[in-house]
């Protein structure tokens, strides 16, 4: 099936400009810059296209808060940190068609007044950069980026800038702080970036698979994206499936798909032991499915939320019945409290101390206390932080708790 973002996934060498050229690359540019940037951005919003980095805010919506009047430059930062677990489709975007992601630069800046745009991508993806670096080069030569792109009048300069590992810079001002040479720390909203952003200027922040579907929106227009998905979550998404399935992978499928049918037919089905026990939708800081509540949801923004958790970022993990749910937090709670930055008490403390306390369950047993105190740090932490690290954790443990009591128990009888 044609789809979106990955009809050329399968070409060889999809990575370079002859191959994107040849497959209908750039061909939205004429279309672009015969249109008036207001008119760009109204064509996003009527996509209605939301943020696929996790929290899905509507794109044309989010573009349209950059301040008109002001005189400062306006950037895009492009999230390409892509560091929740269980999260793996940016870098296929980028290993496997890097001018798409370019050409869809090209729209967003156009559309913003921007000139300068950046790409901030997750230090670990090496072939991912390179193949970046290599389309930039490619669209420089041909005079696709640079001064007077296209022969347009219009000039925008793209640079990459290489993470160092840690999660929080995936976080939108956490990401403006690194890019400004600074301690990935986020900041307090507001204001939010689209009026103080990059160098306190005004700035786009997008993930690379919204922006990725730019050129598919220009050169087919809103309706024809609209034929995807549903009235609320329209499009399609990429998903990274991983953990206990037969094809793990990343696929792409309309919004508003069966989970049930991502898993036994894209999927091939469960693997391990066979029996589904649990399904973490939306990459790891997001609250967990059982397999009776996964087998009935379908994977739009809504019907998730409805089921109690949330789409995120698209990464499902899928868990058989051979694991140990309090073994499986544990595990998710260190790597959070490691990556804690640390400027706000109920996240640096909330997170370190669910960590000892399910480590100190797990190897030496515990309480019933234990249990309620988890609960209780959890409470503390939701919505009292800076950015949404502390919920990243504290929403896992109550729905852990919640559904798989019995794990828990096991551990304190
Ligand atoms: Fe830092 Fe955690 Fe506060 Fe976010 S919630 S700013 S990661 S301490």
């Amino acid at each position: 099936m044609s789809l979106v973002l990955t009809n050329r996934f399968k070409i060889k060498d999809s990575h370079k400009l002859k191959v994107y050229e040849k497959t209908g690359g750039y061909a939205s540019i004429d279309k672009l810059f015969a249109m008036k940037p207001g008119d760009v951005i109204e064509e996003v919003k009527l996509s209605g296209v939301r943020g696929r980095g996790g929290a899905g805010f509507p794109a044309g919506l989010k573009w349209s808060f950059i301040p008109k009047d002001s005189d400062k430059p306006k950037y895009l930062a492009v999230n390409a940190d892509e560091s929740e677990p269980g999260t793996f489709k940016d870098r296929y975007l980028m290993e496997e068609d890097p001018h798409q992601l370019i050409e869809g630069i090209i729209i967003c800046s156009y559309a913003i007044d921007c000139h300068t745009a950046y790409i901030y991508i997750r230090g670990e993806f090496d072939l991912a950069y390179r193949r970046l670096e290599e389309a930039i080069a490619e669209a420089y030569q041909k005079g696709y980026l640079g001064k007077n792109i296209f022969g347009k009048g219009y000039d925008l300069e793209v640079y990459v800038h290489r993470g160092a590992g840690a999660y929080i810079c995936g976080e939108e001002t956490a990401l403006l702080e690194s890019l400004e040479g600074k301690r990935g720390n986020p900041r307090i909203k507001p204001p939010f970036p689209a009026v103080v952003g990059l160098f306190n200027c005004p700035t786009v922040i997008n993930n690379v698979e919204t922006i990725s579907t730019l050129p598919f929106i220009l050169n087919n227009g809103h309706e024809a994206y609209r034929n995807w998905g549903t009235e609320k979550s329209p499009g399609t998404k990429l998903f990274s499936v991983s953990g206990h399935i037969k094809n793990p992978g990343c696929y792409e499928v309309p919004l508003g798909y069966p989970l049930k049918d991502l898993l036994e037919k894209e999927c091939g089905g469960i693997a391990g032991t066979g029996r589904l026990k649990a399904v973490i939708p939306g990459g790891s800081s997001v609250p967990v499915l059982t397999a009776e509540e996964a087998m009935k949801v379908n994977l739009d923004y809504e019907s998730i939320a409805a089921a109690g958790s949330m789409l995120g970022s698209g990464g499902v993990i899928v868990i058989d019945d051979s694991i140990d749910m309090l073994w499986a937090l544990r595990n998710l709670a260190k790597f959070y409290s490691h990556e804690s930055c640390g400027q706000c008490t109920p996240c640096r403390e909330g997170t370190g101390w669910t960590y000892q306390i399910l480590d100190r369950i797990y190897r030496e047993g515990g309480t019933q206390e234990d249990l309620n105190l988890l609960n209780e740090i959890a409470d503390n932490m939701v919505g009292k932080t800076i950015c949404v690290l502390a919920d990243a954790l504290a929403m896992p443990v109550q729905s852990y708790l919640k559904k798989f009591p019995e794990d828990f128990r096991r551990h304190i009888s």
